[in-house]
Formats: C-alpha cells, sequence, structure tokens
C-alpha cells in the first residue's frame, strides 16, 4: 500500500513571511489510525478470537465513522454470535502487514492490539491535571461566528463547532470572551473568501498568509492558524482540502491546538513575543494532545498515541542528535525567540516544548502553568517564571527539562 504523506501547517509564527510545512506520514502501511478501539471482554468474530485489550483502528477507502461507533461496521461484526459467518461482501484478513482486519471490495479495515500504554508517571500526571480541570468545566458564553466554504472538508466541519465548545468550556475560567469569535472552514486557494467572511470582523490576512492561501497547490497542505484581530480579539480559520482525510482524534488535536493560541491572544494580548515560542507553540502542542485524548473513551491510552505521533512528525529525534546537553541548552535559548528553531526547519519548540509543557504541568499543575502567562502579559516573563516556579528558567532548562527531553527520546 502506498504511504501517504500528510503535510502539515499549524505554524505560523506572525514575523516569519516564508511557508511553513512539516511532512511526515501518519498513515501507515495499515492504513489510516482511526483511533482506539477498547474491547472490554473476550471476542469472537466468525470463529476468529480477539482478546479483551485496547485496538488501533486503521481504515483504508472508507472513514473511520464507518467503521467506529454504534452503528459502524464493527460493532455489527461484534453483534454477530462468535460463529456466524461474516455479512457479504466482507472477508476476514489475517495479519499480513502487521495487523489483522477484514476487507470488501477494496476497502476495509485493520485492528491492532496494543500492548502497553507506555506513559511515564510524569506525563500521566499532566493529562490528569488536564482532566481535573475538564471535570468542572461544563461553562462558556462563547459565540462562534462559523463560515463554512462550500464543499468543505467533511470531518472539520463535524468536529469544528463542538470541539471549539468543548476547548472554550475548558478554558473559561481563564478566559471566556464576550466577543464574537470568527472562524471559518475553507477550501485551498479561498484567500478572497475568507477575506469575504472576516470583512464583516474588519479582519483581513496578512498579505503573505493570502498569498499562501492563494497559491495553495497541494491539496494534502493545511493551513490552520489563530490570528490576533483587534475588535474581537483571535481570528481562528482551517484551511484544508475536501478530500484530506485525517484521524478524528488529529484533528481534534488540531483545532484545540489552534484554540490555544486564542487563548494565549486573549490572556497575553499578543500572538507572539509576550511567553517564549516554546511555550506558545509546545503547549498548544500539549493541551492540543491531552484535551483531545481527554475527550476520548481512553485518555490515555490516546493520549500516548497521539503525543507519539506529533513528536515523530515534528522529528524531535533527528532535532536532539549528536547534539551535547550544552548545544542543546544553546537551542533552548535560542527557542525563545528564534523561529527558525521553534519553528521551521526544527520545529524544536513545538517537539521539545510540549515536553516542557507536559511537566511544568505535571510538577505545577495547569492552573500555575497559566498563571504564568496571564502574569507575563505587562511583565518580563523570565521574571515571572522564576516568580512562580521557584527557579530561574535556565536552571529549569539544564536541571529539568533536557534530561527529561533526553529521557522521553529514548522511547520514541
Ligand atoms: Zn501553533
Amino acid at each position: 500500500m502506498k504511504k501517504r504523506l500528510i503535510t502539515l501547517l499549524v505554524i505560523t509564527p506572525l514575523l516569519l513571511s516564508s511557508q511553513l510545512s512539516a511532512s511526515t506520514s501518519i498513515a501507515s502501511e495499515q492504513g489510516t489510525p482511526c483511533g482506539i478501539y477498547k474491547n472490554s471482554k473476550n471476542e469472537v468474530i466468525a470463529g476468529v478470537k480477539f482478546p479483551k485489550g485496547n485496538y488501533q483502528i486503521y481504515t483504508y477507502g472508507m472513514p473511520c465513522n464507518k467503521v467506529l461507533g454504534k452503528k459502524g461496521v464493527l460493532a455489527t461484526f461484534l453483534k454477530q454470535k462468535d460463529q456466524d459467518p461474516l455479512p457479504k461482501p466482507w472477508k476476514y484478513q489475517s495479519d499480513t502487514v502487521g495487523a489483522q482486519g477484514f476487507s470488501a471490495s477494496g476497502i476495509g479495515f485493520r485492528v491492532k492490539l496494543i500492548q502497553k500504554t507506555q506513559l511515564s508517571s510524569t506525563a500521566t500526571k499532566a493529562l490528569q491535571s488536564i482532566n481535573a480541570r475538564l471535570k468542572n468545566a461544563t461553562n462558556s458564553n462563547l459565540k462562534i461566528d462559523l463560515a463554512i466554504a462550500k464543499d468543505s472538508n467533511k470531518l472539520f466541519v463535524e468536529l469544528l463547532p463542538t470541539t471549539i465548545m468543548e476547548n472554550a468550556q475548558f478554558w473559561s475560567n481563564f478566559y471566556d470572551p464576550k466577543v464574537v469569535l470568527p472562524a471559518a472552514i475553507a477550501l485551498p486557494g479561498d484567500s478572497d473568501w475568507l477575506n469575504e467572511q472576516f470583512a464583516k470582523h474588519s479582519y483581513s490576512l496578512p498579505r503573505w498568509r493570502y498569498d499562501q492561501i492563494k497559491n495553495q497547490n497541494n491539496t494534502q497542505m493545511m493551513i490552520f492558524d489563530a490570528d490576533e484581530n483587534p475588535t474581537t480579539n483571535s481570528v481562528l480559520y482551517f484551511v484544508i482540502g475536501k478530500d484530506n482525510s485525517q484521524q478524528p482524534a488529529w484533528a481534534k488535536s488540531t483545532i484545540s491546538h489552534e484554540y490555544v493560541h486564542v487563548i494565549q491572544i486573549g490572556l497575553t494580548g499578543a500572538r507572539n513575543g509576550r511567553i517564549p515560542c516554546w511555550s506558545t507553540e509546545g503547549s498548544a502542542v500539549f493541551y492540543g494532545n491531552a484535551l483531545s485524548a481527554s475527550k476520548l473513551g481512553n485518555p490515555e491510552v490516546e493520549y500516548a498515541e497521539l503525543r507519539k505521533n506529533w513528536l515523530a512528525m515534528l522529528n524531535l529525534k533527528k532535532a536532539l542528535s549528536g547534539k551535547s546537553e550544552t548545544e542543546l541548552l544553546d537551542l533552548l535559548r535560542k527557542s525563545e525567540s528564534d523561529f527558525r528553531v521553534c519553528a521551521e526547519p526544527l520545529y524544536f519548540g513545538y517537539s521539545a516544548g510540549s515536553l516542557m509543557t507536559e511537566i511544568l504541568i505535571s510538577e505545577h499543575g495547569h492552573e500555575k502553568f497559566v498563571q504564568w502567562w496571564i502574569n507575563s502579559r505587562n511583565n518580563d516573563w523570565r521574571k515571572e517564571f522564576a516568580a512562580l516556579f521557584g527557579m530561574e528558567v535556565d536552571s529549569f532548562y539544564m536541571n529539568i527539562a533536557i534530561p527529561y527531553i533526553l529521557k522521553d527520546a529514548q522511547n520514541l
């Protein structure tokens, strides 16, 4: 099976005018990952045993929601008697590409038992801090003015409104805007359409971004961003091809990622510059994954999978390769404000930054972490970091962040 290249573009420091993109393959030999299915007891489908456990579900030629869910194919199979044959034209396929599965005239899905979650106690604790807040997060006054271009990507149309509302509730104790949030789902090339939609909110795309979307020929490329806008604080847009099929958990994580930038603009007053770039982007990756995972049936497994996929996609291992701890310290310092280190081509602010956010939240909690942003609105973030976390940022880099990043990278 041909590997599908997925181009990611969630990455938009305001000062950088060059095109940012990161390519990787999320889809594997098994197909497109759809998320985790928890098999709570030993099952038999058409005489084949499926032991109790967590299964990663992959599809090919068919969308995830036709397989998973109450009316999905998998549920239908599980409802059958153990020895009943599969409904026609479905066939069982034994493990030939690292996962067994079922096929029907060129389409199908595969299931792969996940042996264990491999989430460290630090990562688990950070995830729990997010879950604790989510349990109490039920209210938000947020109003979205959502514009959807004709023939937009169905998965994003389906997921965006609910995901944004879930995020708005999660963040509402820190930021719950009284102004409407303009948001849009558009297709590659839709620069003029986006500007028309945003005109009533007095926003227009910066010239470089206008051109980038206008000339977006590669339908696999995605351009997602949140930008500052004086009358509404932020605007939010997702430019993605109609047929660009993505894993729902991953799509939710990118929507949540961009909403973190809305929060940062709301709390610090700026898209960039008030807090270090590793926190702007790294925290967006962390919260994107943690919030997306926490809303699914099996948060720890989902989080471990999303985290692994993101760190692989951002090439953390390659960024670390052959570097001494002194060189890494230098990189972390540079990632504060140098977009070539924070974002493309190294993406160190995203990858390392997500782990730095994770360990800070694990040790100090979500509330204190966000308080640091709030305190940095009118003050130097370095001073506020030292005051809140009880150490200078350099000492955090050397004694906590670098050892944590290096240890984690061993398991990638
Ligand atoms: Zn971002």
